[in-house]
C-alpha cells in the first residue's frame, strides 16, 4: 500500500510520502538503541517532566492535530479534538503513576530464601516495536508510547500507511518534549517491510493493534524470535439488553456505542442481543436514533458520521450487508452506500441475522448494527460468546444477580454494566480469544514491556 494521505471525504490523494530506505531504518533502530542506553538511567521524575511536556504540546497543537485526523481517516472533527485531549490525559496519567506501578517489591521474610533482602524490580527491556492502525491514529499510539517511555524503554512506530501525517507528528513529539533523540521514532514503511525490523536483535519486544490476520502473522514471526508480543486485534462486541433495563437509556447509548468514530472502533458494540420482552421497544428507539444521525463532511461541526476511512473498507461493509440482506435480514435503518463522492456508508440496523450470514461471525468495521432476539440470559450469553472474538461486552439490566451472572459468563476482556465500553488510562484494556493477548493501560499495560527482575541479596 502506498504511504499517502487520501482524504476519505473526497477520495483524492492529498499527499504522498516516500518510504524510508534500509539505511534510514538502520539509522532509526540504532538511534532508538542509543537513546535506550541514556533513558534507562534517567529518573522517573525526569521522565515525568518530559511526559508532561509532551501532553502540553498535544494540547497546544490540538487544532492542527484534529484536522490531520479528520483529513486522513474521516473522523468527525469534534471527536478528533476529543481524541487529542484524551491522549494528553493518558500521558499525564503515566507521568503521575508510572513510578508507583513499577515500584520494587520486597519479600516480608527474606530469610525463607536465605537472603537478607529479596524481591523484584521492574526493569526496562529496550527498543519496542509498535505496529498501529489508523482508526484512532493518535490514541492507539500514545497509549503504548506513554507507558513504554515512562518505563525507560524506547519505541519505534510503524503506523498504518494511510495516516502518515499523524505518524510524522508523533515522530518528533517526544524529542520536542525533551526525551533523548531517537527515544521514539516513526518508520515510514509498508507492512511488507515490518518483518526484518521485528527480527532485529536490538528490538526486544513488539505490539500490534490491528486486524486478526495481521496479528497472527506478526506473532508468528515474533514467536520464531522468542520475543514477547502484545496483540490488540478485532472485536465484535455484544450489547445485551435484558427486560429490567432502562430501555430508553440503553437505546440512546447503543446509537453512540455502535456509531462512534464512524463505527470503526474495535470496542464498538456491534451485535445487539435483546430479550424478546423488550425487543420491539428497544429496536424501535435504536433504529430511530440511528436514522437521526447526521452523515456528512467530517470537518463540519454538526456531522455525526463521516466517511469510512478507506474505499476497500467501505466496499467490504457493503458486501457484508448485501450478503445479510440476500440471506433474509431485515433492514431497519440505512443499508446502502449513498451515491455521493467519498466512501460513505449509511448508519445501518439489521434485524433477523442468522448464523448463515457473514455478519454473524465477522467484524463489521463501520456503522452497521445487527440485532438478535433472545428469550433467556443463557441464550444471550451463547450468542454473545458465539464468535471467535472476545474483546469487550456490555450488559443492560437492573437485576444485581443477573449482572453478576453475566460478568461470570461473558468471555471477553471487559464487561460494562449499564454503559458502553470505553478505554480509560485507569483500567486495563485487552481481549481474550482471537481479540488478542496481553493488556494495555493501567498498571498491567506498563508492566507488559518490563523485565520483572528478581533480586536476591545475601
Ligand atoms: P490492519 O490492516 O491489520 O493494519 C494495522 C496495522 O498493521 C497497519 O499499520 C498495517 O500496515 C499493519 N500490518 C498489516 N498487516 C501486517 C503484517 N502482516 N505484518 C505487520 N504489520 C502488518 O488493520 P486496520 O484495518 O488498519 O485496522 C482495523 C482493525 O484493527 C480492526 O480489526 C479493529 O478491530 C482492529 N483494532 C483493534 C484495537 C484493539 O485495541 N483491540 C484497536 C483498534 C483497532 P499497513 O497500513 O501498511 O498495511
Amino acid at each position: 500500500m502506498a504511504i499517502a494521505t487520501v482524504n476519505p471525504y473526497t477520495g483524492r490523494i492529498e499527499q504522498e510520502f516516500a518510504p524510508h530506505d534500509d539505511a534510514e531504518i538502520e539509522r532509526r533502530i540504532a538511534a532508538a538503541q542509543t537513546a535506550f542506553e541514556t533513558l534507562r538511567d534517567t529518573t522517573f521524575t525526569q521522565r515525568s517532566e518530559w511526559m508532561r511536556a509532551a501532553a502540553h504540546l498535544l494540547e497546544e497543537d490540538q487544532e492542527q492535530l484534529a484536522r490531520i485526523i479528520t483529513i486522513e481517516m474521516g473522523r468527525p472533527i469534534t471527536g478528533a479534538r476529543a481524541e487529542v485531549l484524551k491522549c494528553a490525559k493518558g500521558l499525564r496519567f503515566y507521568a503521575e503513576h508510572a513510578e508507583e506501578f513499577l515500584a520494587p517489591e520486597q519479600l516480608a521474610d527474606p530469610a525463607v530464601v536465605g537472603a537478607s533482602r529479596a524481591g523484584t524490580v521492574y526493569a526496562p527491556i529496550g527498543v519496542v516495536l509498535a505496529v498501529m492502525p489508523w482508526n484512532y491514529p493518535l490514541w492507539q499510539v500514545l497509549r503504548f508510547a506513554g507507558p513504554a517511555l515512562m518505563a525507560g524503554n524506547t519505541g519505534l512506530l510503524k503506523h498504518a500507511s494511510n495516516v502518515p501525517q499523524a505518524a510524522l507528528y508523533l515522530d518528533t513529539l517526544f524529542e520536542r518534549a525533551g526525551f533523548p533523540a531517537g527515544a521514539f521514532a516513526a518508520l515510514l514503511i509498508p507492512a511488507s517491510r515490518v518483518e526484518p525490523v521485528l527480527r532485529d536483535r536490538r528490538v526486544k519486544a513488539a505490539t500490534l493493534t490491528g486486524s486478526e490476520p495481521a496479528g497472527r502473522s506478526f506473532a508468528a514471526v515474533a514467536g520464531s524470535e522468542v520475543k514477547h508480543v502484545v496483540l490488540e486485534l478485532g472485536g465484535s462486541d455484544p450489547f445485551i439488553v435484558m427486560p429490567s433495563a432502562d430501555i430508553a437509556r440503553a437505546a440512546a447509548t447503543a446509537v453512540i456505542a455502535r456509531n462512534q468514530n464512524n463505527g470503526q472502533s474495535c470496542i464498538a458494540a456491534k451485535r445487539f442481543i435483546v430479550h424478546s420482552d423488550v425487543h420491539d421497544e428497544f429496536v424501535r428507539l435504536f433504529a430511530e436514533g440511528v436514522s437521526g444521525l447526521t452523515v456528512g463532511d467530517p470537518l463540519d461541526e454538526s456531522t455525526d458520521i463521516g466517511p469510512i476511512a478507506t474505499e476497500s473498507g467501505r466496499d467490504e461493509l457493503a458486501s457484508q450487508v448485501a450478503d445479510a440482506v440476500a440471506n433474509g435480514a431485515t433492514v431497519l435503518a440505512g443499508g446502502t452506500a449513498p451515491d455521493r463522492p467519498g466512501w460513505f456508508f449509511e448508519p445501518t440496523v439489521l434485524a433477523g441475522v442468522t448464523s448463515e450470514m457473514r455478519l454473524h461471525l465477522e467484524e463489521a468495521f463501520g456503522p452497521v448494527a445487527t440485532v438478535y432476539r433472545v428469550d433467556s440470559r443463557e441464550e444471550a450469553a451463547r450468542i454473545a460468546n458465539g464468535t471467535t472474538f472476545g474483546l469487550s461486552s456490555a450488559v443492560w439490566t437492573s437485576d444485581p444477580e443477573e449482572e453478576d451472572w453475566f460478568v461470570r459468563h461473558l468471555d471477553a476482556g471487559a464487561v460494562f454494566v449499564n454503559g458502553m465500553t470505553a478505554s480509560y488510562p485507569e483500567l486495563p484494556f485487552g481481549g481474550v480469544k482471537d481479540s488478542g493477548v496481553g493488556r494495555e493501560l493501567a498498571a498491567a499495560g506498563i508492566r507488559e514491556f518490563c523485565n520483572l527482575k528478581t533480586v536476591w541479596r545475601a
